[in-house]
């Protein structure tokens, strides 16, 4: 899971990108309100945090644009007031949930976690699983029955893409983005390399589970009869 921070306080900015990532998920910073709405609109994201007052264009009107835009992107919300008339503002230009700072961290990832179920991610505290595998997010562990193997961040979160897409194919395309990141020099072959890890680990693992190539497409996962 990819999530964006727009926020100018540099130090709270790093802070939650390091709560986030210790967590298992993927952490991108944007600064001010004008590069935050170039990447929040640029739909590798899976939850917006969005802080009010940003210089730029603050986040009310990031906010809104996103919104005219057609994004659905599910927006966490933070301000330094905890002013009605400011949460009035931001759930009327779109906002999903409000937090007032200073939060607690455990607050702040229970409401990533409910805004991400929202939008259909059904992951528990006790991680991801398909066919004959589980994936812990806070320890990066693939399992397979009685056996496991720790992966690396980017091998976790091709992995984490594949598992929740399952028989679905994803496309090499979606995979960069994702993982990767939109302004990464990555290409194709960074792809494969990474698919060449998994499909090792996953035979070390002795699953069933299968990385399938489709050809000029990209990748799927599949469970061997
Ligand atoms: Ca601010």
């Amino acid at each position: 899971m990819r999530i964006l921070i727009v926020e100018d306080e540099v130090r709270l900015a790093a802070t939650l990108a390091a709560l986030l990532r210790r967590h298992g998920y993927t952490a991108d910073i944007c600064h001010n309100g004008v590069d935050g709405l170039d990447s929040a609109a640029s739909g590798i994201y899976d939850l917006l945090v969005l802080d009010a007052m940003l210089p730029g264009m603050d986040g009310f009107s990031l906010l809104r644009h996103l919104r005219d835009g057609g994004s659905a992107l599910p927006v966490l919300m933070l301000t330094a007031r905890s002013d009605v008339s400011d949460r009035v503002r931001g759930l009327d230009c779109g906002a999903d949930y409000y937090l007032t700072k200073p939060f607690e961290p455990t607050e702040l990832l229970a409401c990533i976690r409910s805004l991400l179920r929202r939008g259909g991610d059904h992951r528990s505290d006790d991680g991801l699983a398909f066919g004959d595998l589980r994936l812990e997010q806070g320890t990066f562990l693939l399992t397979c029955g009685e056996r496991s193997v720790r992966l690396s961040r980017r091998e976790y979160d091709l992995m984490e893409l594949l598992m929740r897409s399952g028989k679905i194919i994803v496309t090499k395309e979606q995979l960069l983005l994702k993982v990767w990141g939109y302004d990464s020099e990555a290409e194709d072959n960074n792809v494969e390399v990474y698919v060449s890890f998994l499909r090792r680990k996953l035979s070390h693992l002795h699953s069933q589970v299968h990385i399938k190539t489709i050809r000029l497409v990209g990748y799927c996962l599949e469970v061997a009869e």
